[in-house]
């Protein structure tokens, strides 16, 4: 098996071979939780990233040939590779990204769990044979992969987002030329060995790292790429938008998230409290689905506030490596920065910092976990994506009134409640404005249903039944001539 440092690559992988971007210039990579150096990357630019499309366009050629069954078979070899190499993967993760090592097993665990979704959907891409208008003829709807794919990913996830992409990609029969976050690119660049290791052919995969804007600008103007696939921030998923246009390719895009949690008076304070700090703290609260408004009802709010801020306690913070350790270091200084203004911000205009609230005592990217009471629709992070550690507990008092605002954003990915009663749980669902919803759960992710955002939040689904579509392109084939 191998260990974390032969999976730690620090070459691009583009048509099989593991190569330096020109020039050898390297950009370095370091560990969030002591600011220290693990190594570089090439620092790739359109020139690397035109090889790498072209190698993916040789490639389409081939693979578009094999039958699902074959596609199916190498699908199932890889997230088997994923699996074996499930602990050195999660380390590798833990030491670029930060996150406790069991929240790192549990994202490599979910990417394998995607690739052999898809690995099961490859085999059931099918058409349609549709009743004909005319006695001669037959009409035929067959499904056919888009060609090749351009994948940019997040920090957050950097093994289960491209996952989520590759895995689809792969079973449609389509090649993919693949961009990790800078930040992170070491788990992206796994995926070559493994692929090596699932036997895919050269140039089916290809992974390139360095200048965001050089790579995405050859990635959305180069019109061999047919599609791309973003997971992001909603401001670079729209530039990106706007530059596929002029090629007019087909697009998908996972964006940012402003997810309400809303806890009604007849809500199990227990479980939501347990859901309220899955939904918040995981990951440090660096999820697109981490809730960033907690409303509570007044009959409640007193009892939740205190038992939440009881629970937020009980976090750990420390290295991913600790035992025990619940909450590791955020990404960067400006994601600290960030944080501490959403609470002076809010402090400012009268919420109380019930627990937490300022940079950890260890210093470094590490921030307390932190709920403020009193929030109120005025406070920055009413509207913008926190990404970090910090819970905001607003109050309402009817129905009517926290359904309209938790509509009142531009995003729309991800939302949960907690009530008991039944009737209520299917009213409110069926009015919020979200792609996701949790009715007594924090925690809803799984490769078996679709993922994706309404609004601003994004176009299209990844995971289950739906996620193979937008891989795919539907082709209408007309027979005539068959007779009288
Ligand atoms: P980001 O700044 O938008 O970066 C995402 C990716 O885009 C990175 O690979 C980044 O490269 C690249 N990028 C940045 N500027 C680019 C440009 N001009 N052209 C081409 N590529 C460009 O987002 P982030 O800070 O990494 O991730 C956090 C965001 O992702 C949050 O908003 C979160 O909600 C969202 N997210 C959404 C989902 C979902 O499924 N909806 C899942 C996870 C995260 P560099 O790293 O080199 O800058």
């Amino acid at each position: 098996m191998l260990q974390w440092s032969d999976l730690k690559r620090e070459k691009n992988f583009i048509a099989g071979e593991w190569v330096d971007a020109a020039g050898g210039v390297t950009v370095p990579v370091v560990d969030p939780s002591t600011g220290e150096q693990i190594g570089t990357v090439p620092n790739a630019g359109a020139t690397e990233t035109r090889r790498a499309i072209d190698a993916a366009a040789a490639a389409f050629e081939d693979y578009r040939e094999l039958t699902a069954a074959e596609r199916a078979k190498m699908l199932r070899d890889l997230s088997t590779a994923i699996m074996d190499h499930q602990a050195p993967l999660a380390e590798l993760l833990t030491r670029e990204q930060g996150k406790p090592l069991a929240e790192a097993k549990g994202e490599v665990g979910m990417s394998a769990a995607y690739i052999l979704w898809f690995a099961e959907e490859a085999r059931r891409i099918y058409g349609d044979v549709v009743p004909s208008p005319w006695k001669q003829r037959r009409i035929l709807v067959t499904k056919e992969p888009v060609g090749v794919v351009a994948a940019i990913t997040p920090w957050n996830f950097p093994s289960s987002m491209l996952a989520r992409k590759i895995g689809p990609a792969l079973a449609a029969g389509c090649t993919v030329v693949a961009k990790p976050a800078m930040q992170t690119p070491y788990s992206g660049l796994a995926w070559g060995v493994l692929a090596e290791q699932a036997g895919i052919p050269a140039g089916v995969l290809n992974i390139v790292t360095g200048s965001a804007r050089d790579i995405g600008g050859e990635l959305t103007s180069n019109s061999l790429v047919r599609k791309l696939t973003f997971t992001g921030s909603t401001p670079v998923g729209k530039l990106l938008l706007r530059q596929c246009a002029d090629s007019v390719k087909k697009v998908s895009m996972e964006l940012g998230g402003n997810a309400p949690f809303i806890v009604f008076d007849d809500a199990d304070l227990d479980r939501a409290v347990e859901g309220a700090i899955a939904a918040k703290f995981r990951n440090a609260g660096q999820t697109c689905v981490c809730t960033n408004r907690v409303y509570v009802q007044s009959g409640i709010y007193d009892r939740f506030v205190k038992a939440f801020a009881d629970a937020t306690l009980k976090l750990v913070v420390g290295s991913g490596f600790d035992a025990g350790v619940t909450q590791g270091p955020l990404i960067d200084d400006d994601a600290v920065s960030k944080v501490e203004e959403f609470v002076a911000d809010a402090v400012s205009k009268g919420g109380r910092i019930v627990t937490g609230g300022k940079r950890h005592a260890r210093g470094g990217l590490f921030f307390e976990p932190t709920v403020i009471a009193q929030a109120t629709a005025s406070m920055k992070f009413a509207r913008e994506e926190i990404f970090g550690p910090l819970a905001p507990v607003f109050r309402f008092e009817t129905e009517d009134e926290v359904v309209r605002a938790a509509n009142d954003t531009e995003y729309g990915l991800a939302c949960y409640f907690y009530t008991g009663d039944l009737g209520r749980a299917m009213r409110v669902s069926e009015k919020l404005e979200y792609g996701l919803v949790g009715i007594n759960e924090g925690l809803i992710t799984t490769e078996v249903a679709p993922f994706g955002g309404y609004k601003e939040s994004g176009v299209g689904r990844e995971g289950s039944k739906y996620g193979i579509e937008d891989y795919l392109q539907v082709k209408y084939t007309c027979i005539g001539g068959l007779g009288a």
